[in-house]
């Protein structure tokens, strides 16, 4: 039976050695639980670091045989590898630029080298368990690598990728001196899922242009794979946190806590120390609410939870020093006998004790720079079985594309942090509840099963689609095919395309010109008396003449408008050029304001090119065009063509289908193929009968029966046709 295998790079428990031997306690996390219910199935495995360095054989024979026992299986790591792996590459270099702190980067080589080295170690991991047919499911910036790392072993392996933390914009990303490495390494997975729709755009785009990879929609095809690109927020274990919200230990500490507080309101805070939480913004903007608002004097307390973490590390213990200061700076200035303004706390809390701190305050204060999701402010939600209590929310934080009923606030703007405390502590319980309703049915919804579920539905349906598609690659099989019927035949007619289907794509029009390899095939195949080769392209005939005129070659041209027969250019009767006077001025505008953007006049046709924009400008200029000439060409003979990096205006005679049917004509072939890129060519496919070879290059839908990636593999089924 088939199995899924879970990667992270730590396992979802603590192993620690004391007196009695070796101790596995189980991780009460929030992704531990969803995914409990994955890897605990069956013969179903979880791969991770156990979070402890050992150095002697048979301690690590144990361990793995202890977790063995619970469907876990260690990766171990030197302190070495932590150093340079985890703390180095992982935590000085992608923590700070995926969380915009860029300048806290520190790109070391040695960094990078054990990265490679540990992802290479967990590959090893894997391989050792997988079999085929099974799925694995990696987890978090520590394992970017690892998809591609497995899919160069294992090609037909369903892999999934889950990113935790933020994604950032191309212009944070492209600082990484890796970045290609990277892209290549998480673009091994069949399914690459993020927090949120933001982090998908800044994927897409950090992929399309630092990659020699596409996208269309959500789909990315790069070197002969595609990966589809999808949002997942992950949620928590509602009903946990909902039962402990109820439990009776909780709502005694709870009541202790009140009673600790009976005149104030309590404003939670809680995170890890990290320069990413916007901590010190936080303090400082309650300290404004204290110089602005006296009236709360007494009157409320900032209970602040601040988990230790990484703490030698300079910037880390920077910042606990500055927290320090700034809260003893603040008790001490505002402080009376009876009251202390924020109550601080550097340590961690058992779960139940959070609960009751969630239950208790009145307002949850959670302001992060920058974080993938934020599980905090959920948790708060599903504890409020009372519907009531308010949510400040970051806007910077995953979750506040869900949570819309929060308060939501710039962290960077204490002033408006401020102002939305005030809002929290004066809103009507009306109000609160109509908010802390709305809260509630989205996290309950949204919980963590539910994310899992959502996750492994989608990589089984992106695996399906995926299959589709390869039924349709050309593959040996049907190569042989065409191989078969072409030798078999006795009258063939093979219809190719140009631009994108013998020669790559150049951003350069003009520079497009064919190579002496493709010249050499062209005339071998056109060399046989039983094949009639008909190039039909979009180009101008005269440029078509000027490569190809000396072959034995039958050529369309411009999409139709113009064909060669019997050595002769003719072009389509009643074709008219008036209409132009009116058009051209309007792409003329689009490409004074376009840098890279050109435009080429053909007998019956005008092209808007934007294959030299910068990426994305293009995009947009070209919608702008496209709805305006939509508008200019209602009352007249026209078609509006989208192609590749094109905007074409011409006649609607024009088409490469009735151009190709005209071709044909009454006479019969053995033998038809069609081969080509664009979406004119789709015209092409669909004229043609079914037991036509029609051939799309590249892998988007298409009309054609079959698709080959490039047009390097274009040029190797025609060799073939042409020895
Ligand atoms: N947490 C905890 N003990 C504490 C404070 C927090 O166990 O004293 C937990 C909290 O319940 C939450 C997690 O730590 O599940 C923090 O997750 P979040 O996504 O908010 O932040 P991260 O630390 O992952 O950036």
């Amino acid at each position: 039976m088939s199995k899924t295998i879970i990667v992270s790079n730590r396992l979802p428990v603590k192993v620690t050695s004391g007196d009695e031997g070796l101790q596995i306690t189980t991780s009460e996390g929030g992704l531990a639980t969803g995914l409990g219910s994955v890897y605990k199935q069956g013969n179903n495995v979880w791969i991770g670091w156990p979070g402890l360095d050992l150095s002697e054989q048979d301690e690590k024979d144990q361990v793995t045989k202890i977790l063995g026992e619970s469907n876990l299986a260690p990766v171990f790591l030197s302190q070495d590898e932590i150093n340079q792996y985890y703390e180095g590459f992982s935590n000085e270099i992608l923590w700070p630029v995926f969380h915009y702190m860029s300048t806290y980067a520190k790109y070391n080589d040695s960094y990078w080298k054990c990265y490679q080295h540990v992802n290479e170690k967990f590959r090893e991991a894997v391989l050792e368990q997988i079999e085929p047919g099974d799925t694995v499911w990696i987890h978090d910036y520590q394992l970017l690598l690892l998809p591609k790392l497995i899919r160069d072993v294992q090609p037909e392996i369903t892999i999934g990728f889950f990113l935790h933390i933020p994604f950032p914009s191309f212009e944070l990303f492209r600082l990484i001196p890796w970045r290609e490495q990277l892209l290549t390494g998480m673009l091994g997975a069949d399914l690459i899922g993020f927090h949120t729709y933001d982090n998908v755009r800044h994927f897409l785009s950090s992929a399309t242009r630092l990659l020699p990879a596409t996208a269309s929609a959500n789909v990315v095809s790069h070197a002969e794979s595609t990966s589809v690109i999808e949002t997942f927020p992950m949620g928590i274990d509602f009903e946990k946190f909902q039962q402990l919200a109820l439990d009776e230990n909780v709502r005694e500490i709870g009541g202790t806590l009140r009673s600790n507080f009976e005149d104030q309101k309590i404003i939670l805070s809680i995170d890890r120390l990290d320069y990413s939480k916007g901590i010190v913004q936080r303090i400082q903007a309650f300290e404004l609410l204290l110089q602005h608002h006296p009236e709360y004097l007494e009157k409320v307390v900032l209970y602040m939870v601040v988990v230790p973490s990484r703490d030698t590390v300079p910037q880390y213990s920077e910042l606990h020093d500055d927290i320090d200061k700034l809260v003893g700076n603040i008790n001490a200035t505002y402080r009376t006998q009876n009251w202390h303004p924020i109550h601080y706390f550097y340590r961690s809390f058992d779960v139940e004790t959070l609960a009751a701190l969630y239950t208790t305050a009145e307002v949850a204060l959670i302001t992060p720079m920058r974080d993938g999701m934020n599980l905090v402010c959920k948790e708060y939600v599903a504890c409020r079985t009372d519907n009531r209590g308010v949510l400040i929310l970051s806007e910077m934080a995953g979750a506040a594309s869900e949570l819309y009923e929060a308060l939501l606030v710039n962290p960077n703007n204490i002033g408006s942090i401020m102002e939305a405390i005030v809002t929290a502590l004066t809103m009507p319980y009306e109000e609160q509840e109509r908010r802390m309703k709305q809260l509630r049915y989205i996290v309950q919804k949204f919980n963590v099963r539910h994310w899992v579920r959502l996750f492994t539905d989608k990589l089984s349906e992106v695996k399906d689609m995926q299959a589709s598609m390869y039924a349709r690659r050309v593959s040996q099989q049907t190569e042989n095919r065409i191989k078969e019927q072409y030798t078999a035949a006795a009258s063939r007619i093979i219809f190719l395309d140009y631009d994108g289907t013998l020669v790559g794509f150049h951003s350069d029009y003009s520079k497009a010109a064919p190579d002496h390899e493709l010249m050499q095939i062209l005339q071998r195949l056109t060399a046989n008396p039983l094949n009639k080769v008909v190039l039909i392209s979009g180009r101008n005939y005269k440029n078509l003449e000027e490569w190809f005129g000396h072959l034995k070659l039958d050529m369309i041209a411009e999409h139709g408008a113009w064909y060669k027969e019997e050595g002769d250019w003719k072009n389509l009767p009643g074709l008219t050029d008036g209409w132009k006077k009116e058009i051209l001025p309007v792409l003329e505008t689009y490409t004074d304001r376009t840098p890279g953007a050109y435009m080429e006049e053909k007998d019956f046709s005008l092209v808007w090119h934007f294959r030299s924009t910068e990426r994305g400008l293009g995009e947009l200029r070209a919608g702008e065009l496209f709805t305006n000439l939509q508008y200019l060409i209602q009352d007249k003979r026209l078609q509006l063509l989208r192609g590749n990096k094109v905007i074409e205006v011409k006649s609607i005679e024009i088409n490469k289908g009735i151009a190709a049917l005209s071709w044909l004509g009454d006479d019969s072939y053995d033998f038809i193929m069609a081969i080509g890129d664009d979406h004119t060519d789709e015209d092409l496919f669909k004229a043609l009968a079914d037991n036509a070879f029609t051939i799309k290059v590249g892998t988007n839908v298409s009309a054609a029966a079959y698709y080959v990636e490039n047009h390097k593999a274009v040029r190797r089924l025609l060799q073939f046709m042409a020895d």
